[in-house]
C-alpha cells in the first residue's frame, strides 16, 4: 500500500489510434501490479470499444476538460514495452509524422494486442476433466464451451459466463494454461510434432558403459555404424547433457551416410537407443546443415574486419562497400559474434526475408540456439515468441526485417543493414511510412551502438556521409576465392536489328550464350524490368528521350491525354511530332513484358527448361521458394525474372545473365532513375559465375553509348558516385535537401484537384514557393476508386527550422480538413519519400 493512498495517479495510455496523441486514464486503486511506463493495460476508447493500450508515462495531473475513465486492467506483471522503445516510437511518430498510436500498431505484433476482434481457444494441451480442481464455475463453463466452439470471439466471452467484465477469467485462465487468445481464427496454434531418438541414460551417462558396448557391437557392423554416426552428430562423450534433444529419428537414417532402419529398430528394441516425441521448434536445423564447417576468413576478409572494427569505434557508423560476392556476410558474422560473446545483443537487418532462406539457414549454423528470427509474414504466434526470446534474453542475435527493429533490445550493442541500399527498407502504407535503414541508426544511437551498413552498391546517401567522413569506411575490392567479377557486355539492339542478328527482344549472341552455358550444364538469368512502369516516348532513329526542363527527370507518357508530363512539377506538353534532337519522325511509346521473355525464349531454342519470376508466378504462398529451388536443384536452366532475380541469390552454376534492355531503368521518371539503375544492373550481374569460371553479363540497351552502362561494364562505382552527386547537388536533390511527399486523395477528381489546390497555396504562403512543387497528378492518378493528388515538399538540410515547417504541414491539413467542401478528403505524408 502506497503512503500517498489519497492522491490520485493517472496514466497516459498509447492507443492503436490515429488520433495524434495519447489518452488519460485514472489508476484505480488497490490494482495488484504496481503500474510502470511500458506496461500492457486494458482500456475502454469510444464507443465501449476495447483496446491494448500501452502506458507512457504515470502523473498526478487531473485532465481538466474531461473525467478518465479508468484503466480496467493490467495485463502483465512485467511490462512488455521498454521505456528506450517508447522514446523510439515517440522518434518515429514526430520524424515521419504520423501518431504514436500508428507507430505502436506496427511495432507491437498483433498477439500481444488484445482487442474486441481477439478470438480465444482451448490451450491443445489441456484436459478440462484432469483440471477440474484449478477450475471455478465460470472457467469450467467457459471451457466446456470452447470445447464444442473451437474458438470464441472475446466480445461473446461475457455472455456466455454472464459477467460483465470477463478479463479477470480469460487472465487467469492464461495462466492456468488453459487457453490461447489469437488474433484471427485461421492462426490457431497447432504443434508439429516428429520422432526422435537419443541414447538410453545408462549409456549417456556412463562412458565406461559406452566403451562397453562398442566392444559388443565389433561384430555388427551396422549398429556399429549407427552408434558412431550418432556421436559424431551428438558429441555424448564431451557434453552428456546434449544427448537430451537427440536426433530427428527420419533425417538420422537418411541424411549422409544412409544407415540400416532394421538395425536402429533392434537397437532400439535392445534399449540401447530409445524414441521419443518432441514438438518441432520452428527453425530446426537439419543434419545436413550442421555438418558444414564454418570459414575462415580470406586475408582480404581479414583486414576488412579490421578496418570495420576500427571504423566502428571511430566513427560509430561504418560503411562495408563490398563487391558481389566478396563474402560481406562472413564479416557480419564475426562482428556479430564478438558482440555475443560481450553477452549483448545485435541486429542483422536484411530487406525481404524470401530471399533470404539460404542465408538464415547459415546463421542458424552459426548461432544455433541465440539466434531469433522475425518479420512481418510471421505468424502471430510466432512473433510473440520472438519477442518473448529478446526479452527474457534467449535471442542475442535477430535476423529479421525492417520491423525488427522494434523488438524489446535491453543492450543492443550492433545493427548490421545488409543491402543498406534496398528500397524495401522502405515502409510504404500504412503510416508509419519510416526508412528501416535510418531508424537503425537512431535506435543505435539510444543504445549506444554501432551500425555497418553493407552493399555492394551502396546508396547516395551513405556514401555522401561516408564521402563527408560522418561515417568510416571499409572496403572488399575482390570476390572471395579468386572468383573473378564478370564480363559485361554492351549490344547495340538498333545495329543488332539493322544486321538482323536480333530475334524479338533477344541478341543472337545472347542466345548463343544461353545455349552455350546450357548445353554445358550451366544456367542462366535473364532480367526483364519491373511490369507496369510508367511509359515513355523514344526517338526510334536517335533514341532521344524527351525530359522535363527543370527537373531531370524524363517526362512519362499518358495515353489518356496523348500528352508528357513531369512527374514532379507538373510540366506538361503535348507528345511530339518529330524528335528535337534529330527531326526524325519515328516516335514511339516503350514497354515490354516478362511473359513474352519467357515464350519468346521458349521459341527460339527449344530444348531448355524455363522458370519465370515475377510477381504474376509467385503470388501464391511459397511459390517463391519452390521455384528458387528448383533452379537452385536444376530443374529449371533458365530463370527469367523482374527485380526479384537482382537481389542476394547465391547459385553455384549460373554463368550467364541477360538484360534485355537496360533503356528503360534510366527512363523511370524519378530523379532517383540513375542511382537504381546502376544498382540493379551491379546486382543482377553479380549473379553471374559466384563460384569457378567468371561468368558473361549481355547488356542490351539502344543506348551503348550512354556511360552509366559503361560505368556498370567497369565496375566503377565512384564515378557513377562523382557524377550523380553533382546533379544531386545542381537540382537540389536528396541528400542535400529533405523530401516531403503529400498525397491527396478523395473518391471525385474534381475534388482532389481542388484540395490539392487549396493545400498547395496555403503551404507557398507558409512555405514560399521555391519549396513547393506541384500539386501534380501521379501517373496512376487513380487507386481503388480514389484520385489521387501528389504535392512534393523540398527543404534544406542545413539552416533550416524542420519542426517549424512540420508544424506548417500538419496546420495547412487541419485547417483543410475544417473546410466544409474538403471534409471527405484525406492526406497522407511521407517524409523522405522512395
Ligand atoms: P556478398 O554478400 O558479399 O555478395 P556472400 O557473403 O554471399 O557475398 O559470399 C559469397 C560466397 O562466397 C558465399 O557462397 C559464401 O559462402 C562464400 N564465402 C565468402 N567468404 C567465405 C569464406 N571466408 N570461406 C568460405 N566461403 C566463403
Ligand atoms: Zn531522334
Ligand atoms: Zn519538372
Amino acid at each position: 500500500m502506497s503512503l500517498f493512498e489519497d492522491q490520485h495517479n493517472f496514466a497516459e495510455v498509447i492507443l492503436p489510434v490515429p488520433l495524434p496523441k495519447s489518452f488519460c486514464y485514472s489508476i484505480p486503486l488497490g490494482t495488484d501490479v504496481e503500474l510502470a511506463v511500458g506496461h500492457r493495460v486494458l482500456v475502454e476508447f469510444g464507443n465501449r470499444k476495447m483496446y491494448t493500450g500501452i502506458v507512457s508515462e504515470i502523473h498526478q495531473n487531473r485532465p481538466e476538460k474531461y473525467e478518465p475513465k479508468p484503466i480496467l486492467e493490467v495485463l502483465e506483471v512485467d511490462p512488455s514495452v521498454t521505456e528506450m522503445q517508447i522514446k523510439l516510437w515517440k522518434w518515429v511518430a514526430e520524424y515521419y509524422m504520423c501518431t504514436i498510436g500508428e507507430v505502436m500498431n506496427i511495432a507491437l505484433p498483433s498477439g500481444l494486442k488484445l482487442s474486441s476482434q481477439s478470438y480465444i481457444q482451448l490451450h491443445p494441451n489441456f484436459i478440462i476433466e484432469e483440471n477440474l480442481e484449478i477450475l471455478n464455475d465460470k472457467e469450467f463453463t467457459l471451457l466446456s464451451t470452447l470445447e464444442k466452439e473451437q474458438t470464441i470471439a472475446y466480445a461473446q466471452v461475457s455472455n456466455i459466463i454472464q459477467l460483465k467484465s470477463p478479463y479477470k477469467t480469460i487472465k487467469d485462465l492464461i495462466a492456468k494454461e488453459a487457453i490461447l487468445l489469437i488474433e484471427q481464427i485461421k492462426e490457431k496454434y497447432k504443434p508439429k510434432m516428429e520422432k526422435r531418438l537419443r541414447l538410453t541414460e545408462q549409456y549417456a551417462e556412463h562412458p565406461e558403459a559406452l566403451d562397453k558396448l562398442f566392444e559388443t557391437l565389433a561384430k555388427k557392423v551396422k549398429q556399429e555404424d549407427a552408434l558412431l554416426k550418432y556421436l559424431t552428430l551428438v558429441p555424448v562423450h564431451e557434453d552428456h547433457m546434449s544427448n537430451y534433444h537427440g536426433v530427428s529419428k527420419k533425417e538420422f537414417i537418411k541424411v549422409g551416410k544412409e544407415l540400416s532402419a532394421s538395425s536402429v529398430g533392434t537397437m532400439t528394441k535392445n534399449k540401447i537407443f530409445e524414441e521419443f516425441e518432441r514438438q518441432i521448434p520452428r527453425f530446426e536445423l537439419s543434419i545436413a546443415d550442421r555438418m558444414q564447417p564454418t570459414p575462415e576468413l580470406s586475408a582480404a576478409q581479414k583486414e576488412c574486419l579490421q578496418k570495420t572494427i576500427t571504423g566502428l569505434n571511430d566513427k560509430g557508423v561504418c560503411l562495408l562497400h563490398g563487391v558481389t560476392g566478396s563474402g560481406k556476410t562472413e564479416v557480419y558474422l564475426k562482428l556479430i559474434k564478438s558482440v555475443i560473446e560481450n553477452g549483448s545483443q545485435a541486429l542483422f537487418m536484411i530487406p525481404e526475408i524470401a530471399l533470404t532462406s539460404q542465408l538464415v539457414r547459415r546463421l542458424k549454423v552459426y548461432f544455433g540456439d541465440v539466434l531469433g528470427i522475425y518479420h512481418s509474414k510471421f505468424s502471430d504466434n510466432e512473433r510473440v515468441e520472438t519477442w518473448k526470446g529478446v526479452q527474457e534474453g534467449q535471442f542475442q542475435v535477430i535476423i529479421g526485417t525492417r520491423s525488427s527493429l522494434f523488438l524489446p533490445f535491453s543492450d543492443l550493442e550492433l545493427i548490421v543493414v545488409d543491402e543498406e541500399h534496398d528500397s524495401s527498407y522502405k515502409a510504404n502504407d500504412p503510416a508509419p511510412r519510416y526508412q528501416g535503414r535510418d531508424v537503425a541508426l537512431v535506435l543505435a544511437h539510444l543504445h549506444h551502438a554501432k551500425v555497418v551498413l553493407g552493399s555492394a552498391t551502396p546508396s547516395l546517401e551513405s556514401f555522401y556521409l561516408a564521402v563527408k567522413q560522418k561515417y568510416a569506411y571499409a572496403g572488399l575490392t575482390e570476390r572471395y576465392g579468386n572468383a573473378q567479377l564478370p564480363e559485361i557486355k554492351i549490344i547495340d539492339i538498333k545495329a543488332m536489328r539493322k544486321q538482323k542478328k536480333m530475334k524479338d527482344d533477344f541478341s543472337d549472341e545472347l542466345l548463343q550464350l544461353v545455349h552455350k552455358t546450357t548445353e554445358e550444364g550451366n544456367q542462366a538469368i535473364l532480367f526483364q524490368n519491373r511490369r507496369g512502369y510508367s511509359p515513355y516516348v523514344s526517338c526510334e532513329t536517335c533514341s532521344w528521350v524527351p525530359s522535363c526542363p527543370d527537373c531531370a527527370v524524363n517526362l512519362t507518357y499518358h495515353i489518356y491525354r496523348n500528352e508528357l508530363r513531369c512527374h514532379y512539377c507538373g510540366h506538361k506538353e503535348h507528345v511530339p511530332k518529330t524528335c528535337v534532337s534529330c527531326g526524325g519522325t519515328s516516335l514511339k511509346t516503350v514497354g515490354l513484358g516478362t511473359q513474352k521473355v519467357e515464350e519468346g525464349l521458349k521459341t527460339f531454342l527449344t530444348d531448355i527448361r524455363v522458370g519465370r519470376l515475377d510477381l504474376d508466378t509467385t503470388r501464391r504462398k511459397h511459390s517463391y521458394e519452390q521455384i528458387l529451388t528448383d533452379f537452385e536443384q536444376g530443374h529449371i536452366d533458365v530463370l527469367v525474372g523482374t527485380q526479384m532475380v537482382t537481389k542476394g541469390l547465391d547459385f553455384n552454376n549460373v554463368r550467364v545473365v541477360g538484360i534485355l534492355n537496360a533503356d528503360s531503368l534510366i527512363f523511370f521518371p524519378d530523379f532517383r532513375a540513375h542511382e537504381r539503375a546502376f544498382q540493379l544492373l551491379t546486382q543482377v550481374s553479380g549473379r553471374a559465375g559466384r563460384r569457378g569460371e567468371a561468368g558473361t553479363v549481355i547488356l542490351q540497351t539502344t543506348m551503348p553509348k550512354e556511360t552509366l552502362f559503361a560505368k556498370v561494364a567497369r565496375h566503377d562505382y565512384r564515378n557513377f558516385y562523382r557524377k550523380e552527386i553533382q546533379e544531386r547537388q545542381q537540382y537540389h536533390y536528396p541528400p542535400f535537401t529533405r523530401l516531403i511527399k503529400l498525397t491527396i486523395r478523395s473518391e471525385k477528381q474534381e475534388l482532389t484537384r481542388d484540395s490539392a489546390e487549396w493545400l498547395g497555396k496555403r503551404l507557398v504562403n507558409w512555405l514560399g514557393a521555391k519549396r513547393i512543387l506541384g500539386p501534380q497528378e501521379p501517373v496512376i492518378n487513380k487507386i481503388r476508386n480514389y484520385y489521387l493528388s501528389e504535392i512534393m515538399i523540398k527543404l534544406e538540410r542545413e539552416n533550416f527550422d524542420l519542426k517549424k515547417a512540420k508544424n506548417y504541414i500538419h496546420h495547412a491539413i487541419l485547417n483543410l480538413k475544417e473546410e466544409k467542401p474538403f471534409k471527405r478528403v484525406w492526406v497522407s505524408i511521407d517524409v523522405d519519400p522512395n
